[in-house]
């Protein structure tokens, strides 16, 4: 008999990281919905539950590495691998700032939520993934506003924290080849959440799509790429 796909996504109480589990759970796999809020988390949870799916809240604040590791713990008592890890727990502090004014608390606290709780968390779940059976797979959830190419000079500090993100999956990727290990990166588009705003063009449907294809479709040999709508793209 095949076995139980497992999930974990970070910040999956809402947005696109609560429609990657919702369509991940669609597909069998049992999801585990990291969120920082408990009563946000327990809900999204208890909502996937109710549809049918099997579906977990696990606690998990990517600025806490006590959290992280707490989570881990919380983790190995209620499963034995990981296949899917995503990395989509992430903020947005800055609207049209000026780099050269650029308030380095708010660049600190993104670069702490975007790009070290990503690397803590991959970290500390890296043994559950390595004992997926066919294989781990970490997708980060970047952005095009990380595109050196196009760089967004709207947004800095989260354009900065997604190019380090794409750097992050390029050095995963590498030091975890030959370990069957995929690492990826994607950009969802301009996504409808609290984030994107309602004027974004894209459905948390379409945001979430590139991303669930990695997770289950796409060749385990790609690894170390940047995505965008189903294709590899520079960065
Ligand atoms: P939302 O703001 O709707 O959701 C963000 C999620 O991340 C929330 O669940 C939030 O939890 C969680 N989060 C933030 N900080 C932490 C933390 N320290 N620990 C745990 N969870 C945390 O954003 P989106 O769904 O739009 O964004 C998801 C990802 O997609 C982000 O990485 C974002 O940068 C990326 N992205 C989004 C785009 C868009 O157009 N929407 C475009 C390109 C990339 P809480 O509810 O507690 O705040």
């Amino acid at each position: 008999t095949e076995h139980q796909r497992i999930a974990l996504i970070t910040g999956a109480n809402k947005g696109i990281g609560k429609e990657i589990a919702r369509q991940l759970a669609q597909r069998g796999f049992a999801v585990f919905i990291g969120a920082r809020d408990i009563t946000k988390g327990r809900e999204a949870s208890d909502e996937l539950c109710q549809q049918g799916y099997e579906s977990t809240f696990i606690q998990l604040d990517v600025n806490d590495p006590v959290s992280i590791r707490t989570a881990c713990g919380t983790f190995s008592q209620k499963a034995e691998h990981l296949d899917v890890l995503i990395n989509n727990a992430g903020i947005l502090e800055d609207h049209g700032e000026d780099i050269l004014k650029l308030n380095t608390e708010m660049l600190e606290r993104t670069l702490k939520s975007n790009v070290i709780g990503p690397i803590l968390v991959a970290q500390n779940f890296l043994s559950f993934l390595q004992k997926s059976p066919q294989g781990g797979r970490i997708i980060n959830i970047s952005s095009g506003a990380g595109a050196l190419k196009n760089m967004n000079t709207y947004a800095p500090a989260y354009s900065i924290s997604k190019t380090a993100l794409n750097a992050v999956t390029k050095q995963f990727a590498g030091a975890l080849n030959g370990q069957n290990i995929a690492v990826n990166c994607v950009d969802p588009g301009w996504v409808r959440t609290d984030m994107g705003g309602p004027q974004a063009s894209r459905p948390v449907e379409k945001g979430a799509e590139t991303i669930v294809w990695l997770a289950t479709e796409a060749s385990q040999t790609e690894t170390g790429k940047f995505w965008h709508d189903k294709k590899e793209v520079d960065w």
